[in-house]
């Protein structure tokens, strides 16, 4: 080590603090990597490794690249997940004694980035934090990009990962204290980068932004993620927004799975936004509406006075067309507002961004016009709370050009009249400018001389030039002589020269003082961040608002009412399922669930729609809790608290997870934390183990359900068994989806009736698919057999384990008569039951007990 030369050396020092990054040292015009980081970033960038000496005994692994592309390259390892630290000279080499000083100005990470191609605009880029507690989880979240914050505080890891999950968080920050075991869970989940941060900022650098904050632990996770903030990013975090406290039980509530087989916003197999719910709706005309869309989505409403507020909104925007479409050409022209304030805050701001912002802000009065056009109470209040920010707004349009260059360093970037000093200069060069193009006409008037002409370049300035052919005609003397070409002289003048330092030494001094107005204008800016994320966020619900509107126009959805605890769904229809395949072929079902119909069963063969008939009930409910319309011809809902969906091993695409434990976990989370007000969709549940083994678990679960939750429940089961629950569970009721036997095939017809489906329809869907005509043969004559012997004698290696599905069976295939009986006896049970769960057994006597088991014993063998 002692044998590096004096760069190397400092570069071991700053890479020390920078372990996890790849580190861009800046040297003249290139970030060069050296040792590990060269070798890996040349794998990664695939750039060419070279190697320097560096004094030690072998030469230096070094790739690296040029600094005017290396925004594509930061790109590029940020995406892969990788964090980049940007080291550079931080004074004039010329000056430097020694090894000139550098440092590095910013950590860029997937969670940090403020711009480039891993900025989707429609989508946040959120960065985590969080924090272990005893009995809870601290959440913390912030998008660098617009400035927002969000904290919650949660029970489980695992509703810590549903919220890591559905804000896509890219980069979450922990401390060395993080339980590895966490660690990993959450990586089985979300693919994002981990970052150690240990430090607390002094709290009144945040004060501000979380003083409303009751909890000790969320102020103390957002600290820790705004001391990581600031630890990397070295500037300003003045743009960071009031944190935003919620709670889950805010919202109606869906674990990651549930949000997943649902396909809220990304679909399960291709794991696009294509095919999912965001995709159908986002209508939204901003960047900043598409945003908020998906916030929405992904936290539903389950307040009806702010949800039907929504509704009541979306209605009007439906019934007044010509305004909507006024509004919505108004919102195309809104730039991204919230990340712009964001790039200000930054100090990355350019001229083209604070005429993005203007243009935006011209916007505002148009859009506030249309809507307190419509006469209703809430629009209004919409209008008068858009802030236009009028004297900003003048001041850009006063100080900007129209047009101006990507660099700030170049000029032309303000106006004429904006400033006296800037006016001289520019004067003092247009000035210098009309005499020299006037030289040129006098010149060749004197000189007779018609190609005479002046000229200019970077390194003689400016320069009369005469071709070889008329230089006798130039009188010796005349000028001086510069610079000769092939076939041309090149000539200065004394006055020529001084018109030349004056323009050039204008225009140094406008350009710089251009930069100067515009950085200060920038600053101007500053004070109106949050009148701007006000703004943005007033426009991104109108965005949102407007495109529920569209949508539920052109797909003709109904506005849904609510009631306590009905659900009734006429005409509804899966909304992607439908657009996919082209409306006039979808059939649409009614779905009818109260009270003594909480729980529906569902039968019907492979394919038949079961999966699709259940997802569209719940996707109806989330539209219409979000705010939206519904795919109905009328819908009667209940406000759900929590959804909870499991889809059976079969359906089951999440790659490698589709084991029969995480069914059961899944289903065991469904069963502990819904309520009566939950609805809960179990497709094809136990189909992941044998099936005795999982028709015993399914209607063990149904029976749970039935018995102490009371949720709004659709079950789909190929197990026909389970139809005779009907028979012994008040508030369940069979539905089927039909099908029927056309020569010897299936056809599907898709629509849900009342009963149990008859007939599992298998060996003939096996025939759709065409397997061979020999299989379905073997397998017809196999089905025959199966059905003359089932009733008669159970296969020996099929023994009857459990006493209910015992019962099932039993029921299932004895005769009517003995059916009524079996329930009967169920009956006297449940009450025998109840007698005993109602015994007080502490005011009993001994004999008093055994006096009440003689009449209990009694009454049971009475009935048998
Ligand atoms: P199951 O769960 O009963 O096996 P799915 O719900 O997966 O059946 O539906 C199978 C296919 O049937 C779907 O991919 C869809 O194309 C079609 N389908 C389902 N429901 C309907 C419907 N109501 N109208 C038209 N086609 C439907
Ligand atoms: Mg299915």
């Amino acid at each position: 080590m002692a044998t590096y030369t004096p760069m190397i050396q400092q570069y071991l020092r700053i890479k020390a603090d920078y372990q996890d990054a790849f580190l861009f040292f800046r040297l003249g015009d290139f970030y060069e990597m050296f040792f590990q980081d060269a070798v890996k970033a040349s794998q990664e960038l695939e750039i060419t490794l070279t190697s320097r000496d560096g004094g030690g005994a072998e030469r230096i692994p070094m790739c690296g690249v040029p600094y005017h592309s290396a925004a594509n390259y930061i790109e590029q390892l940020i995406e892969k997940g990788y964090k980049v630290a940007i080291c550079e000279q931080t004074e004039d080499p010329k000056q430097a004694k020694g090894v000139v000083k550098r440092e590095v100005v910013q950590l860029i990470t997937p969670g940090t980035v403020m711009d480039g191609k891993n900025l989707n605009d429609k989508q946040n880029n959120f960065i985590a934090a969080i924090e272990q507690y005893e009995a809870a989880i601290s959440v913390a979240l912030t998008d660098l990009s617009t400035g927002e914050s969000h904290v919650t505080l949660v029970r489980t890891i695992d509703e810590a990962i549903g919220e890591l999950y559905s804000h896509q968080v890219r980069e979450i920050v922990i401390s060395s204290q993080f339980q590895d075991e966490y660690r990993k869970k959450i990586l089985e989940r979300c693919s994002a980068t981990f970052s150690v941060e240990e430090g607390m900022t002094d709290s009144s650098h945040f004060q501000r932004l979380c003083q409303h904050l009751k909890d000790e632990r969320l102020t103390s996770a957002f600290g820790k993620l705004y001391a990581y903030l600031y630890r990397t990013q070295k500037r300003s975090l003045d743009h960071l927004q009031t944190v935003r406290f919620y709670q889950l039980h805010d919202f109606l509530r869906m674990d990651l799975f549930s949000k997943r087989n649902l396909e809220l916003t990304e679909t399960i197999r291709t794991k696009g936004k294509k095919g999912s719910l965001l995709w159908l709706l986002d209508e939204t005309k901003t960047a900043m509406g598409g945003r908020l869309l998906k916030q929405w989505i992904d936290h539903p409403l389950i307040n009806r006075s702010e949800i039907e507020k929504r509704h009541q909104l979306v209605e009007l925007l439906i019934n007044n067309f010509f305004e909507r479409e006024e509004l919505r050409e108004r919102l195309k022209e809104v730039y991204d507002l919230e990340r712009l304030a964001g790039r200000v805050a930054f100090g990355s701001a350019n001229a083209r961004d604070l005429i993005q912002l203007k243009k935006s802000l011209q916007k505002i009065p148009e859009i506030k016009s249309i809507i307190s056009s419509f006469q209703n109470e809430d629009a209004r209040k919409m209008a008068d709370e858009m802030d236009p920010c009028e004297s900003l707004t003048k001041k850009l349009d006063e100080a900007l050009l129209e047009n101006p260059p990507l660099s700030v360093k170049e000029g032309n970037l303000i106006q004429d009249g904006f400033h006296e000093t800037l006016d001289k200069y520019r004067d003092a060069s247009r000035n210098g400018k009309k005499w020299i193009a006037e030289l040129e006409q006098r010149e060749r008037q004197e000189t007779g001389i018609k190609s005479l002409k002046v000229g200019f370049n970077k390194v003689f300035g400016y320069y009369l030039e005469v071709t070889k052919a008329n230089l006798h005609l130039l009188p010796e003397g005349r000028f001086e002589r510069k610079q000769t070409l092939a076939n041309a002289e090149r000539f200065i003048t004394a006055e020529l020269k001084e018109k030349e330092a004056l323009i050039l030494e204008a225009e140094e001094k406008s350009v710089e003082l251009e930069y100067e107005l515009f950085v200060s204008l920038r600053e101007e800016v500053k004070k109106y961040i949050h009148s701007l994320q006000t703004l943005a966020r007033k426009i991104s619900e109108l965005d949102v608002l407007q495109c529920f509107a569209v949508i539920s126009e052109e797909r003709h959805y109904t506005r849904p009412t609510f009631s306590d605890d009905e659900l009734w769904i006429e005409e509804g229809r899966h909304p992607v399922v439908e657009k996919v395949m082209n409306s006039q072929e979808y059939v649409p079902n009614d779905c009818l669930m109260k009270k003594e119909r909480n729980l529906l069963l569902i039968t019907g063969p492979n394919m038949s729609g079961k999966s699709t008939y259940m997802r569209q009930v719940a996707l109806t409910a989330i539209l219409a809790q979000i705010g939206c319309f519904v795919p109905a011809k009328r819908a009667v809902l209940p406000i759900f608290d929590q959804i909870f969906t499991r889809i059976g091993a079969a359906d089951d695409l999440v790659s490698g997870q589709s084991t029969f434990m995480v069914e059961m976990l899944e289903a065991k989370n469904a069963i502990d934390n819904a309520t009566a007000k939950s609805l809960i969709l179990f497709d094809e549940i136990g189909r992941g183990t044998s099936t005795y083994d999982g028709m015993a678990l399914a209607q063990a679960m149904i029976e749970y359900i039935h018995d102490y939750i009371g949720s709004k429940t659709l079950f789909s089961t190929h197990y026909h068994e389970l139809t005779v629950l009907e028979e012994q569970l008040d508030d369940l009721k069979n539905v089927h989806v039909s099908a029927i036997e056309e020569n010897g095939k299936v056809v599907f017809l898709h629509k849900v009736k009342e009963g149990a489906a008859d007939k599992s329809y298998g060996i003939h869907v096996a025939e759709l698919a065409q397997l061979p005509d020999k299989v379905i043969e073997r397998a017809k004559q196999l089905l025959a057999q199966y059905e003359n012997t089932s009733d008669k004698e159970e296969p020996k290696e099929k023994k009857v384990k459990s006493e209910v599905i015992q019962e099932a069976q039993l029921s299932f295939f004895a005769a009517p008569s003995e059916t009524k009986k079996e329930t009967g006896q169920k009956k006297n049970e449940k009450e025998v039951l109840q007698q005993l769960a109602s015994l007080n057994l502490l005011d009993m006597t001994p004999l008093d007990a055994m006096n009440e088991l003689y009449n209990i014993q009694k009454k049971l063998k009475k009935e048998v």
